[in-house]
């Protein structure tokens, strides 16, 4: 698994889809630059989530906010006050961790012992019953209570903010060290994870200002505006897509986890009261959507959180089955009205719906979707990544990313250098290139290019050869099969279209 994942991060290196930031300084940690294939795939995606909100939904507008926001913007949401992490360092090994991630680690690993009796005992007994077994074996129930207990104190000392206790508990769990193996730790602190700096050219106007590490408070104060000039009734939606900023203590998985990235986040607003039902809504909405792409169903789950954000009511994260495990790709949250209501306060405006059929006013509560882009990008590359071994022995690399998200539709490779292919070729490529991004190659064995373009994912390779210039008709060659067939030029560009179109 380790290794795959290594290998998938070089293959994005070399063929052109993700480069570490400022690499010839020898890189900046945890921010990634997206190269001329992977801005392709990543726009592909933005375009595949923005045609679904915005077009597919007759109540749902995207807006484009600025990444600067008014300081108190921050303050009304909380993020000044709450957006921390708790942070830890082992005295030996030097290294730095977030608290609650090895609490959560250690619980992952007493029920790890859980299941591991679970499936012992199943062995054993015929007719074996797990919740009987759980609850009787003594010693699952003691780790079973051991998992509970930490669960609830973890949850406590989060919402507290209590750091000492957060500490206690670690010891008590014995929490080791991931590199070193040793217990000693340094107290736990919390970690604001916003970037900040000034605006303003005079360092006595200058004025603190946040990099925002969320898109959807640009959709909040904006909401009236929105709905005032879009005539909106409730429930609607604003989507937008853009980048945030965070300081993640720890950033260590490729593009999982980064310091500069990009949202896709959905806020829908409804009538009090009306909450749940719109969050069990877009719950099952959302996994259908991601299901559709066709990456593999079983690679998606719900996970409900336990420590509840404290704007949140209702939250659950879709995860993906990514190299390192099954872990969050999009969140959706029940925000209530948390957000409406102390933007009012802060601000001293009226953020009011006047609901006409209800003849009432209200603040609206918000139902929050929200997608990792890099996360997906991630979640399309590493499942569309294989090594296959051919039937005459060779090897090839190949990206099954879903054609509607590819780079490149189709490559347009004349056999030969000569003979009027190129020209012909290039005849083709005029006629599709409005419409299809293709990739014109003239250069080495034909093998070879169809490899390259394997490894980069492009569903199809359009071949001219001799026979073309007689009877006008092309190879089109099936990236995920390989087969070839023979098609004449006058139907191509609707085939193609069909297969790729987003
Ligand atoms: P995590 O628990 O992994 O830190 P989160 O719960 O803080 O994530 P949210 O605040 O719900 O994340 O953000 C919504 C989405 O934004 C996440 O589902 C994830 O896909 C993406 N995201 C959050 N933080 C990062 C990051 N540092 N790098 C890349 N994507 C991120």
């Amino acid at each position: 698994e380790d290794n795959l994942f290594k290998n998938v991060i070089s293959h994005a290196k070399e063929y052109g889809f993700i480069f570490p930031s400022s690499e010839i300084y020898d890189g900046l940690s945890a921010v990634y630059d997206y190269g001329q294939n992977g801005a392709e795939l990543k726009n592909n995606i933005k375009e595949y989530w923005w045609k679904f909100m915005t077009l597919l939904h007759d109540n749902i507008v995207g807006i484009d906010s600025a990444i600067f926001m008014h300081p108190t913007i921050w303050k009304a949401s909380g993020h000044v006050d709450a957006f921390n992490d708790p942070m830890v360092d082992n005295k030996d090994s030097k290294k730095r961790y977030r608290a609650d991630v090895l609490v959560e680690d250690a619980v992952a690993k007493l029920q790890d012992k859980i299941d591991k009796e679970v499936e012992k005992a199943a062995k054993r007994f015929e007719n074996f019953d797990s919740a009987m077994f759980i609850s009787t074996n003594a010693r699952v129930v003691e780790y079973q209570k051991k998992i509970d207990e930490a669960n609830e104190r973890l949850k406590s000392a989060m919402n507290d903010g209590d750091m000492a206790a957060m500490k206690q508990l670690i010891e008590d769990l014995e929490v080791t060290c991931p590199v070193s193996g040793t217990r000693n730790w340094t107290e736990v602190r919390q970690f604001n994870l916003m970037f900040s700096t000034e605006m303003g050219s005079v360092a006595e106007d200058a004025n603190k200002i946040y990099l925002r590490p969320e898109t959807a408070q640009g959709i909040f104060v904006n909401f009236l505006n929105v709905q005032k000039t879009g005539r909106m009734k409730i429930p609607f939606g604003i989507a937008q897509i853009g980048k945030a900023f965070r300081n993640e203590i720890v950033a260590r998985q490729f593009i999982f986890r980064m310091r500069e990235f990009e949202q896709m986040e959905m806020q829908f607003f409804v009538k009090p009261g009306e909450e749940m039902k719109w969050y069990e809504y877009w719950k099952d909405k959302r996994m259908k959507w991601h299901k559709t792409l066709g990456l593999g169903d079983n690679n998606y789950r719900f996970h409900d959180h336990l420590n509840l954000a404290h704007y949140a009511n209702a939250a659950c994260d879709i995860q993906f089955n990514f190299p390192m495990g099954f872990k969050e790709l999009e969140g959706i949250h029940s925000r209530t009205d948390f957000d409406l209501k102390s933007h009012e306060k802060f601000s001293g405006k009226k953020l009011q719906y006047f609901d006409t059929e209800a003849n009432q006013n209200y603040i609206p509560y918000v139902v929050e979707t929200s997608v990792g882009l890099d996360r997906m990008f991630l979640s399309v590359l590493a499942s569309s990544y294989q090594e296959e071994k051919l039937e005459d022995g060779s090897d090839r690399v190949v990206l099954r990313i879903p054609a509607s998200l590819a780079p490149n539709k189709v490559a347009i490779l004349p056999l030969t250098k000569k003979d009027g292919l190129p020209e012909k070729a290039m005849e083709i490529m005029n006629e599709l290139k409005f419409d299809l991004r293709c990739f014109y190659e003239e250069k080495d064995a034909i093998g070879k290019r169809y490899r390259r373009q394997d490894a980069i994912g492009t569903p199809y390779c359009i071949t001219i050869d001799h026979q073309t210039l007689q009877d006008n008709t092309v190879t089109i060659r099936d990236r995920d099969t390989m087969k070839q067939e023979r098609i004449s030029v006058d139907v191509l560009r609707a085939k193609l279209m069909d297969a790729c179109s987003i």
